[in-house]
């Protein structure tokens, strides 16, 4: 049933949109209680309002520092209406339940960001309102809480229509406490900043930290891994069964393997992604993880040399001995047997990691990336081959066996870093081109690393002959094409959407060759 409002706490430092929201209280029967500058406000727009030292019995004190952390105040954001004890105890004491808290925090970041002194950016640090916060998101079963004046009108139109629900409360609570964490966030970064303190044990980011690591991306760079509170299965989550401490550059290219071959359904079939440098350098599906390695690692042995092994099932003793053939840096796997553990065993720097499980591909989460004074945040890229509605656009469609070892180039482009092109044959990736700022130099790297690893394995042609090749975005001309085609790509997977898409197709059809279009794509920077 929804929740009435009989009595609201306001204390805003922002002011905005304030006595429009009292006055539609008011007239809602609600009575206000606010602290000083914020009653004063509410009164001189002729508006009934209770001082809160009159609530508590004190005055405001301290500069301020001491308005609202009095029993009366907490008491009545805090108990639970529907429990003896605590009704009994705002009884005894004459604490009255406040249904409604609005704060506005003091404006910490804005003073920060007009370049205010030490002692003025400290003097604006909220005490009262961060405790009123969290208390009322805490008791979020009977109190509503507004930190965020684009939320007046919401809450007005759910006391029209009776009360606020549980999960409107719920949302404001899950905002609420978005708003003191980026709040102390943003105060533990200047006060590291004061400091010139630059190791990430001192700054905030959310999560808690997992470990110090003895250093960054290189030796000069200080660095830390944090675990998020998410359930995911995951680098963050797995288990170390042996092996030398992670590095950052471990734990980063680990992620990136990982994440790849999560993108396999281990009920369909095995699969391995060998990791260097956050890129795959080889990756296959195969009848068991042993084959499945043996084929990823064919793609490019010599980058494969300490790499990142990831794994989609039960590591099991025949790949643990394959995989132990060449210098490895990291294993990971959502779990393994106890044979296959000690074939590791008996490398000993060699770090073996258990996930308990696989990431799920199309978790929505968020991903975020620094940039110079801020933070760029977005969904994580959770598109799936599998879902995209994938169409030919060439007067020859693509034969089963291609479009099959389409849809799997395209899942592995997902995970290489733009430009992307991948070819693959057979299951198996037989060149990768990564990281060029051009997408010709992409398909041309590519092609000649399918030549350097048909030398390697004795082979006459390079793989690509025969092969089907992927694109992470649109070929803005049909140059690159051109070059994936004299490799001897027969069929090309790609998000399509160029300008120039007709001329592309015309290259295509010009071959011989099939082209189909996702509609989606992956760049990954
Ligand atoms: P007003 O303008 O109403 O005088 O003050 C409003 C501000 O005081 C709000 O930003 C609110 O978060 C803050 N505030 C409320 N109670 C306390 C307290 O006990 N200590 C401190 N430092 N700030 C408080």
């Amino acid at each position: 049933t929804p929740r009435r409002i009989e009595r609201a706490l306001i204390s805003v430092s922002d002011k905005t949109g304030l006595i429009d929201f009292a006055r539609a209280l008011s007239a809602q029967g609600v009575e206000i209680v606010s602290t000083g500058g914020t009653a004063k406000a509410i009164a001189d727009a002729g508006l009934p309002v209770v001082d809160v030292s009159e609530l508590t019995g004190f005055p405001e004190m301290m500069d301020g520092r001491v308005k609202t952390l009095h029993p009366k105040v907490h008491g009545g954001l805090l108990a639970i209406r529907a429990n003896t004890e605590h009704a009994g105890a705002m009884q005894a004491h004459g604490i009255k339940p406040i249904d409604l808290l609005v704060v506005s925090l003091y404006p910490f970041e804005a003073t920060v960001a007009k370049g205010a002194g030490f002692e003025d950016c400290i003097e604006n640090i909220d005490i009262g309102g961060p405790a009123m916060i969290r208390a009322a998101a805490k008791n979020h079963d009977d109190v509503a809480v507004i930190v965020d004046a684009n939320d007046y009108a919401p809450l007005l139109d759910a006391l029209k229509s009776g009360g606020t629900s549980l999960d409107l409360r719920r949302r404001l609570a899950a905002k609420a406490y978005a708003r003191t964490a980026a709040y102390d966030a943003a105060i533990s970064n200047w006060f590291a900043d004061q400091l010139k303190e630059t190791a990430p044990t001192f700054r905030a980011f959310g999560g808690t930290l997992a470990e110090a690591l003895r250093y960054g991306e290189n030796p000069h760079q200080e660095a830390a891994f944090y675990r998020m509170p998410e359930q995911r299965p995951g680098v963050a989550t797995a288990r170390q069964v042996q092996g030398k401490q992670l590095s950052y550059n471990n734990i980063n290219d680990t992620d990136a393997a990982y994440e790849c071959v999560a993108e396999f359904d281990p009920t369909r079939s095995a699969a391995c992604v060998i990791v260097k440098h956050a890129n795959p350098c080889g990756v296959a599906e195969g009848a068991s993880l042993e084959d499945a390695y043996r084929k990823a690692l064919r793609c490019d042995s010599t980058s494969a040399f300490g790499g990142i092994v990831a794994v989609n099932r039960t590591l099991d003793a025949e790949a643990a001995r394959a995989i132990t053939e060449i210098f490895t840096e990291v294993i990971v796997a959502p779990d393994a047997t106890e044979e296959a553990i000690a074939i590791v065993g008996a490398k000993k720097n060699l770090r073996l990691l258990l996930a308990g499980g696989l990431p799920n591909p199309r978790a929505a989460r968020l991903t975020v990336k620094s940039v110079a004074g801020g933070l760029l945040v977005q969904t994580r890229d959770n598109a799936v081959a599998d879902d995209m509605a994938i169409r030919a656009v060439t007067k020859r469609q693509p034969t089963d066996a291609e479009m099959r070892d389409l849809v799997f180039a395209f899942r592995v482009a997902k995970h290489v870093k733009s430009n992307t092109i991948v070819y693959a044959k057979d299951l198996a990736t037989v060149g990768i081109g990564a990281g060029q700022m051009s997408r010709v130099d992409s398909a041309r790297i590519a092609a000649r690393k399918a030549e350097d690893a048909a030398k390697e394995l004795g082979l006459s042609t390079p793989l690509t002959k025969g092969s089907v090749v992927a694109s992470d975005a649109f070929f803005p001309f049909a140059d690159g094409l051109l070059v994936a085609i004299e490799a001897g790509a027969t069929a090309v997977i790609q998000p399509g959407g160029s300008m120039r898409d007709d001329e592309v197709i015309k290259a295509a059809d010009d071959a011989g060759i099939a082209m189909v279009f996702t509609g989606t794509r992956h760049f990954r920077h």
